[in-house]
């Protein structure tokens, strides 16, 4: 029987407030070492942590997105231990009584297929500082300026049970705490970071033994770490030894995992309740203040464009993969009232020419309004889907509006009926060979036929002839009718 691999996830989301989790010290990323570090933060002898509201109020729209239970009361509590970036010796978190308690996500797989994966709780506390290696000869530094960050960790079930499902997860709780606007989801700078609780087993078998590779900050990362884990483990055990519990770290340059430290037993942290802080009581006005203030969430998004605008499923998980790309749609639509069109553009040709450029949506070269425009020109016929081609790269490269491009370079179709009709006598009279050809062909034969002609008026107006009037005025010539 195959070996069934079983993941649990730890994810530590740094919350986008201005400020630390109990201190007014900045935690805006890229300051110069120790210049945003204070005396609370360091837990000098005489200073009091003050609860920072905000990641209050965050932590509370996350649990609600997380379909979960809001801990009405919740408690710090602290962690005791030394490591050179945490000097205070401790840090303050939660445990028994943490502000977000059970609750589910249901993520989308790449079959279609949707899946629950369990919220065992999350709970608020503060990041630690950092140890520095480059730049220094037989010593690290230590840069405390992200002492105090308020983070949250959201812990999972062991409920995954591929490498896809925990990266679809990942990428759904990225999208999510975005689009709350509750962290900024940049992963290179750490704002979320992965700890991947990985097992083996024979199904149905109880749960094998775990090991932890922490702090993956990529997708592409943790992927490959979870497919080396599982190999590793299934080969450990098919040549008879052991899983050992233990930390590890995978390195992304180098490919390669180690082990980092065996597990620690967690009753030697000591956790207790923190001397310095109340138990923190929400009241019911706080929760339904920041429920109120919840923007529209993705897969809810999602929904409502496929019925308001009528988007096929594809199209519609497309543009709400990001609210930016989301409100960009929306915009266009409100303007020309074409949203099959509008998402076309924006996944097709927008999207590569940003692709190409490496540019977000907010980066797009084109406004919602000027796309507008152009869709409308499109629509009424004014241009056709190749003189929209170019009236999009103008629009791109030179700004403008589509009207004042299609009047510049003279990309307005022929419609008056009278030239077109000029024009089909005159490639009438001059093919008389191809005119008796497809008048002597069957009736299925010659909507193909009446290609050649269109070709031809196509050449003759240089393209500039609304396909769809040239067509009838030829079908009618050709046929008598
Ligand atoms: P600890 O108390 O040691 O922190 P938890 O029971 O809280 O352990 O689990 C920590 C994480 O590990 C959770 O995300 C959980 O889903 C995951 N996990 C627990 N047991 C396993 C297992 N056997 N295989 C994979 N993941 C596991
Ligand atoms: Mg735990």
């Amino acid at each position: 029987m195959a070996w069934e691999t079983v993941i649990g996830l730890e994810i530590h989301v740094q919350l986008a407030t201005k400020s630390k989790l109990f201190s007014g010290a900045s935690i805006a990323f890229g300051a110069e070492p120790n210049t945003q570090a204070c005396a609370i933060d360091l837990a000098m002898p005489g200073t009091l942590p003050v609860p920072n509201k905000k990641a209050f109020e965050y932590a509370v729209m996350f649990g609600i997105a997380a379909n979960a239970e809001i801990g009405k009361r919740s408690v710090f509590e602290r962690k005791n231990y030394f490591y050179p970036d945490l000097p205070k010796g401790y840090q303050t978190t939660q445990l028994a009584e943490p502000i977000v308690g059970a609750g589910y996500f249901d993520i989308q797989l790449d079959d279609g297929e949707s899946k629950r994966i369990r919220i065992h709780h999350a709970h608020l506390e503060e990041d630690a500082g950092k140890s520095l290696h480059e730049d220094f000869h037989g010593m690290s530094g230590i840069d405390l300026n992200r002492a105090g960050t308020p983070l949250i960790e959201v812990v999972t079930e062991p409920d995954m049970r591929s490498a896809e499902e925990a990266v679809a997860f990942a990428k759904q709780l990225h999208q999510i705490v975005t689009a709350l606007e509750i962290c900024d989801g940049e992963m290179a700078q750490g704002s979320m970071r992965f700890d991947v609780n990985i097992s083996v087993r024979k199904p149905g078998d109880p749960l094998g033994t775990r090991t932890e590779t922490k702090n993956l900050n990529s997708f592409k990362f943790m992927e490959e770490a979870i497919e080396l884990e599982v190999e590793r483990q299934i080969r450990e055990i098919e040549s008879g030894n052991k899983i050992v519990q233990e930390t590890r770290l995978y390195n992304g340059e180098t490919r390669k995992a180690r082990s980092m430290r065996s597990k620690e037993d967690s009753n030697d942290y000591r956790y207790f309740p923190c001397p310095d802080l109340l138990p923190i009581e929400l009241d019911d006005e706080f929760i339904d203040q920041a429920r109120a203030r919840m923007p529209e969430l993705p897969e809810a998004k999602k929904t409502r464009f496929i019925n308001e605008y009528g988007l096929s499923e594809y199209d519609a998980s497309i543009i709400t993969t990001d609210a930016k790309t989301a409100n960009y749609y929306e915009s266009v639509v409100q303007l020309c009232k074409l949203p099959k069109p509008a998402a076309n553009w924006i996944i097709g040709d927008l999207a590569a020419q940003l692709n190409k450029q490496e540019l977000s949506i907010g980066e797009s070269q084109i406004s919602p309004e000027q796309l507008a425009g152009l869709l409308v020109r499109i629509d009424d016929g004014t241009i056709s889907s190749k003189g929209a081609k170019t009236v999009f790269e103008a629009l791109w490269s030179d700004g403008g509006t589509a009207d004042e491009i299609i009047e510049r370079k003279g990309l307005k179709q022929v419609s008056d009926t009278s030239a077109l009709e000029a024009i089909a006598d005159e490639i009438i009279a001059n093919n008389p060979k191809q005119v008796d050809n497809f008048r002597a062909a069957s009736a299925d034969k010659q909507p193909k036929m009446l290609g050649f002609f269109v070709g031809q008026a196509m050449k003759a107006t240089q393209g500039k002839a609304d396909p769809k009037v040239l067509n009838q005025i030829l079908l009618s010539k050709l046929t008598g009718q």
